[in-house]
């Protein structure tokens, strides 16, 4: 039996799906190359905004074609949509065959099985007893996910995550620090610590800036990288473990959502404008040249011309490396979707294109600003769309395209920047610095 996953949304879904391509694979399932090729489709699904749940809901129709030529195929989606909408996508989609939710997954391989014994569609959003930490199978070489949490407690007021994620749960430091320990023997470079918020992370007297430092002594891993940051608890200590500890990459995504206080606080967010910028400061002063993105939330409830302004001028005070924009959309069941007061469309529509086109001539004037200098440059791999071109990252997390042989995927080389776009940059290898080529 061959499966497909198709995956929508954020890191922690991709580290998911990861998850259950193992758990698939230890049953006896292989990878199919295609939806076509395959006996089951995996939809793992992201509700975090109404336009990625068009995204899946289109998916489910187009299928519905796929199955009435293949019968047998199995459909199954699961993730957040999965835990939010359980038994509802059935009825809306019957020729799904088993719906799981955000815990549920590592049950997967048992519901296929009883959804084929049984003959009936399968909905099981529970939180089952096993640990949600389950092994991955890999899709890349050289950088690893590493969920060190899962859930979250913040209940911002316009997210869904903690309704389908579910409350915060940690992951034990030694568990996290002996996969580490593996990936690196296995030849990994990379890693990128994930959770809803890493900076909430507690082990009995480990904290996020001391699993840092600890993560920092496994050798053979060079690169250590974080999401998501929330702003309301960066201690002083993480700026300083990104400026002092070798591996941690100069790197800060930290999600700003709006410059307004009132909005701010209308979101349940439990910083302010002035706190938001300390930090910046406060890791600016350390490291100057360190990559700062952001994610911005145009057009939540209430929020007028001034409100939106105030995210405007933050943006131009920032100067961020990247953002990520996006208009509200009610979650049904978070607070924020039952505000009244909700921005009409059109208005929503013109702050984010202002936004995205401010954000995005800022980031070329920060990228355009890295022209003629050497960068250290981890190789990823080949550039699908140029032949010959490798693509990389630099300890800033900035895509970087040059010329190069396949020998040097997974070490790391100097490249000097020629030139730059909003969302990557182009140069040419000066110097090997380290590390074996695999190809
Ligand atoms: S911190 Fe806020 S935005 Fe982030 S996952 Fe938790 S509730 Fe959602």
């Amino acid at each position: 039996m061959r499966f497909f996953i198709r995956t929508y949304g954020c890191q922690m879904n991709e580290a998911d799906s990861e998850r259950i391509a193992r758990l698939l694979v230890d049953e006896g399932y292989l990878p199919a190359r295609s939806e076509e090729e395959a006996d089951l489709i995996v939809l793992n699904t992201c509700a975090v905004r109404e336009s990625a749940e068009e995204k899946v809901w289109g998916k489910l129709g187009r299928l519905a074609q796929l199955k009435r030529r293949k019968p047998d195929l199995l459909i199954a989606v699961g993730g957040c949509m999965g835990q939010a909408y359980g038994g509802r996508i059935i009825e809306r989609f019957p020729h799904v065959d088993l719906v799981f939710g955000t815990r549920s997954f590592v049950e997967l391989p048992r519901l296929i099985r009883l959804r084929l014994e049984s003959g009936r569609p399968v909905v099981d959003i529970s939180e089952p007893p096993k640990s949600p930490f389950a092994p991955q199978l890999r899709a890349d070489r050289i950088r690893a996910w590493v969920p060190i949490s899962t859930g979250c407690d913040n209940f911002c007021s316009y997210c869904i995550v903690p309704y389908v994620r579910g409350r915060l749960i940690n992951r034990p430091v030694d568990e996290i620090v002996s996969e580490v320990e593996r990936l690196a023997e296995e030849g990994y470079k990379e890693i990128t610590l994930l959770g809803q918020n890493v900076n909430s992370y507690r082990w009995g007297d480990v904290d996020f800036p001391k699993l840092l430092s600890i993560l920092n002594e496994v050798d053979g891993i060079e690169r250590i990288r974080f999401v998501t940051s929330h702003p309301k608890d960066v201690p002083e200590r993480l700026l300083d473990a990104i400026a002092e500890l070798e591996k941690v990459c100069e790197h800060l995504h930290l999600p700003a959502q709006s410059g307004s206080n009132s909005v701010l606080k209308r979101m349940n967010r439990r910083y302010t404008r002035e706190r938001y910028l300390r930090i910046v400061e406060g890791l600016r002063r350390r490291v100057p040249w360190a990559a700062i993105t952001t994610d911005l939330l145009v057009g939540f409830p209430g929020e007028t011309d001034e409100e939106f302004e105030e995210t405007v001028k933050l943006v131009e005070e920032v100067r961020f490396d990247y953002a990520f924009c996006y208009k509200f959309s009610p979650r049904p069941g978070t607070r924020a979707a039952e505000m009244g007061d909700q921005v009409p469309e059109e208005v929503k529509s013109e702050r984010l294109k202002k936004l995205i086109d401010l954000t995005q001539r800022i980031a070329l004037e920060r990228n355009e600003e890295m022209v003629g200098r050497i960068e250290e440059v981890l190789v990823e791999g080949e550039n699908p769309k140029v032949e010959g071109e490798l693509k990389g990252r630099t300890r800033t997390n900035k895509l970087v395209f040059f010329r190069g042989d396949r020998r040097m995927i997974g070490s790391t080389v100097k490249v000097r920047i020629r030139e730059a776009s909003y969302w990557y940059l182009r140069g040419e290898v000066e110097d090997e610095l380290r590390g074996a080529g695999r190809s």
